[in-house]
Order: C-alpha cells, then structure tokens, then sequence
C-alpha cells in the first residue's frame, strides 16, 4: 500500500467514525467524497454533503457544521499517519460527483477556493469575504461559551446572503481565515 493510500484509509475511517457520531442528528450529512491528486494541489480535500440546500442552511446555522469540522480535525490530529497532512473540510449540498469529468470540476473548484483562503490570511482589511465574495462585515460569527459565562474562544461564520453557505471557522488566535 503507498503512503497515499495509507493516508486515504485514515482520513475514510474518521469519516465512518463521524457518521456514526452525528447518525442521530436531523438533519444528518448524506454522504462524502474525498479528493487529492498531489499534481494539483498538495492539500486532502474532505466535501461533506447534506442532501439540500435548506438542509445546509439548517446544519450552517446551528452549528452541526462547526461540531463535524471540530470532530474531524481532532480525529485528524490524533492519527500519526496525518501528522504534517494537509488537508481542508468543506460542506455541500446535493449528490457527490460520480463520474469523472464532475468530480475534476469540483476539485478545481476546491482548489479556487483555499487557495483565496491562504491569500486572505496574510491580508488584514477584509471587504470581500474570500469564501463566497460577499460583504464580510455583514458576515455573523458565532460560537459555543463552555460555561454560559466566559465569551467564545472559537466558532463559526456564517453569511447572511440568502442561498449562500459560507463556512468559516474561527478561533481565538484568528487572522481572516482558517481551515
Ligand atoms: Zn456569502
Ligand atoms: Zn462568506
């Protein structure tokens, strides 16, 4: 097996891990698919899909996004075959692509789009928001408090336009963008 398929397999099995965590939510995601051709980009693309656009709404809006991303970037970070892997977590609506000329257009268009995330991090006035280009300052963040007192130290972003599913994490320590 090379070290490519290794990593596949890792990545796969915290995915069935994940389904299986969040298998009681309503809504739920639907399926997954996983891209990487290293001649393109050297970063693990993970596309969770919700079957809607209402659906991704719901789960953008509630933090059922922000709980899968936090639980498989610590899956991600707890296996020693992914130390030093890069890779970005995004969400969908709709069927994954299943044949190949779809799924070469959505790895591009992933592509696209982290590449305008990591050249947004180094930027400080933020106009357009990177990940869907609408105006980032009517962008809305929320977050979890642990003890109902202390303000949040990290959560989510999400944009106000309507049929737009903008997904931004944040932390404490944020820059812009993280992912
Ligand atoms: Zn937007
Ligand atoms: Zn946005």
């Amino acid at each position: 097996m090379s070290q490519n398929e290794v990593i596949a397999d890792r990545i796969e099995e915290a995915i069935g891990r994940m389904f299986y965590s969040f298998s009681e939510y309503d809504p739920k995601a639907s399926e997954y698919s996983l891209y990487y051709n290293p001649n393109l980009y050297q970063s693990w693309f993970i596309e969770i899909y919700f079957s809607d656009i209402e659906q991704l709404d719901t789960v953008i809006g509630n933090g059922t996004c922000y709980e899968i991303h936090r639980f498989l970037s610590n899956e991600f970070d707890n296996i020693s075959e992914l130390k030093g892997v890069n890779r970005s977590i995004y969400f969908e609506f709709g069927n994954r692509p299943t044949n190949d000329t779809d799924y070469h257009k959505r790895h591009s268009e992933l592509i696209e789009k982290t590449q305008r995330l990591v050249e947004s991090n180094e930027k400080k006035d933020i106009k357009e928001c990177h990940c869907c280009g609408h105006d980032f300052d009517k962008h809305e963040l929320r977050g979890y408090t642990n003890n109902g007192t202390n303000a949040p130290t990290d959560g989510w972003i999400i944009c106000p336009e309507e049929n737009c599913n903008c997904f931004l994490t944040w932390g404490a320590n944020y820059h812009g963008a993280e992912n």
